[in-house]
């Protein structure tokens, strides 16, 4: 099943069809893309039975974060073993976690605001969870996931990277509109191999990053089993499982993100993502300044 978040009401998508789930539903289930997630077994089970009768095709304009309002963000660092060679890292233990803060999501064509600094670009899939999740197994821990998004974790590295140890990830990954996810959410029974997955970036027509999440250091089975050992992870939490080699921050010379870049992000099964970029009021403590 295909879910999309169509100007901020949830719909089901077949063959470039939406379906309106609450007017299909009779009102039976919410148009609040959100509120799925709090029923998300009784919805799947009712989405089986529903034959497409009409549907108005999808305009990709109109497409918002099929996730709007997640209650957390988990995201994965350094974990593509050719992202550890080339931020000059070591292999992690165990996975490597920070926050986005939930307030930097945006759909997948918004205009998104460019803060100063450096600001790159990370592909990643973005699994999203669809039943309470406390002390799961990896084995079983497919069965928590709702389904696949595809997301750019945007990360402003100046801020990312300052201040002492450890350093201002969690702030300089939430700048407004640097969680940006979509087009689609996809359940995993749509992947031939959800555990294999391509994702790129194409930065203004170069193709940055590409790689496969079969490549994942921690895929996700054994993402969901170590959070939900340290927390419990509810329906709507989204889990961003890091990046492939190929940020623009580590090439010689570095490759930033500009204000007349187009960026194009994809994951197959899922879809694309197309984001272009505005200046943003400046950050209002500069990050020269030597109080602290
Ligand atoms: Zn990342």
């Amino acid at each position: 099943m295909r879910l999309a978040n169509v100007s901020g009401r949830l719909a089901i998508v077949t063959d470039d069809v939406a379906v309106d789930v609450e007017n299909a539903s009779g009102r039976q289930f919410s148009a609040d893309p959100q509120a799925v997630f709090d029923r998300w077994d009784e919805f799947t089970d009712w989405a089986q039975t529903v034959t497409v009768t009409e549907g108005a095709p999808v305009i990709t304009s109109t497409l918002q974060a099929p996730v709007p309002r997640p209650g957390q963000i988990f995201a994965v660092g350094v974990n593509y073993r050719d992202h550890v060679e080339e931020a000059g890292l070591e292999l992690p233990e165990a996975p490597f976690v920070f926050t986005k803060f939930p307030a930097s999501i945006t759909g997948p064509y918004n205009d998104i605001e460019l803060p100063e600094g450096s600001v790159d670009f990370e592909v990643e899939l973005v699994a999203v969870i669809g039943r309470p999740a406390r002390h799961v197994d990896a084995d079983t821990a497919w069965d928590y996931v709702a389904g696949l998004t595809l997301g750019q974790d945007l990360s402003e590295r100046e801020l990312q990277l300052s201040g002492p140890a450890p350093q201002q990830f969690n702030l300089g990954k939430s700048y407004a509109g640097f969680a940006p996810i979509g087009p689609m959410l996809v359940t995993a029974d749509e992947f031939d191999d959800p555990d294999d997955i391509e994702i790129s970036t194409i930065l203004s027509g170069r193709q940055m990053q590409k790689s496969r999440t079969r490549h994942l250091i921690f895929p996700i089975p054994d993402l969901v089993a170590y959070l939900s050992s340290i927390l419990p992870l509810s329906p709507g939490d989204l889990i961003f499982t890091g990046t492939p080699g190929g940020i623009g921050w580590t090439r010689e010379p570095p490759r930033l993100i500009g204000t007349s870049d187009e960026l194009v992000s994809r994951a197959e099964g899922i879809g694309e993502m197309r984001h272009h970029f505005v200046q943003a009021h400046p950050t209002t403590i500069s990050r020269s300044a030597t109080h602290v």
